[in-house]
């Protein structure tokens, strides 16, 4: 089993509730509080397992705002594994995920310097490093319906722009969703072979403008207003 997630950039808002929702079921969840600092202040910094990134892109004929949302690829060839000195940083062979054994860090944020996703975050307040876990606390939990045992950000997503699944099965959703929409991988190149995938916004389609002159429909609805109150 392979299990990640797909996300559509092409339906993404940026709209923050997927990094929200990870944070609020983690700092409950087994890998403890996510720690914030200055949370009100001007600079505010904390622990972020999910971080959406925006991006102008205007090298195509209209331009487009794309919201890059980012967590823990849960590479099949993880250099944050391996740099770690203590065995702290593993992937799991039953199903591909990526986790931390908290009790064996020592915080000297290797892994995070080999994770060219920027994926690992060093929580200041406990000194160890965090990073998405595919909420592995919730996705084998029996007790919740089966409907609820996915991603928090899955879930709470309010456009549909995330999935979640065993790209192992080829019938799987996110599996479909990759050949159907041409999902990709990020920075391929990097030979770190990770396991979400992408899939890159649609061509827009052209849509037909109406030419509205704002000035002579302000007088129209200034017409309109008038005859409504001599009524
Ligand atoms: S995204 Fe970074 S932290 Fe996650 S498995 Fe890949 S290299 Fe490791
Ligand atoms: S910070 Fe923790 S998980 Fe990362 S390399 Fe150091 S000991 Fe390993
Ligand atoms: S919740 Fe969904 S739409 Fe909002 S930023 Fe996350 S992926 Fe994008």
């Amino acid at each position: 089993m392979k299990l990640g997630l797909v996300i559509d950039l092409d339906t993404c808002v940026g709209c923050h509730a997927c990094a929200t929702a990870c944070k609020q079921w983690n700092t409950s969840g087994t890998i403890g509080p996510l720690s914030d600092e200055n949370p009100y202040g001007e600079d505010p910094i904390g622990s972020w397992l999910n971080r959406i990134r925006s991006y102008e892109v205007d090298d195509t004929p209209q331009s487009k705002t794309v919201h890059m949302p980012m967590s823990c690829m849960h590479c099949d060839n993880a250099d944050c594994v391996t740099v770690c000195p203590t065995g702290a940083s593993y992937k799991r062979e039953e199903d591909g995920i990526v986790l931390i054994d908290q009790d064996k860090c020592m915080g000297c944020n290797l892994c995070a310097w080999a994770c060219p996703y920027g994926a690992r975050e060093l929580d200041q307040d406990q000194g160890v490093m965090k990073k998405c876990t595919l909420c592995v606390d919730r996705i084998y939990d029996d007790s919740l319906p089966e409907s609820e045992r996915q991603p928090a950000c899955v879930i709470t997503c309010p456009t549909s722009s995330r999935a979640f699944g065993d790209f192992d099965d080829p019938n799987s959703n996110v599996s479909k969703l990759v050949v159907e929409r041409n999902g990709k991988p990020l920075m391929p190149e990097l030979g770190y072979e990770p396991t979400n995938q992408y899939l890159p916004p649609r061509e827009k389609a052209d849509v037909p403008t109406m030419d509205i002159n704002a000035e002579s429909l302000s007088s129209k609805v200034k017409r309109w207003a008038n005859q409504v109150i001599a009524r």
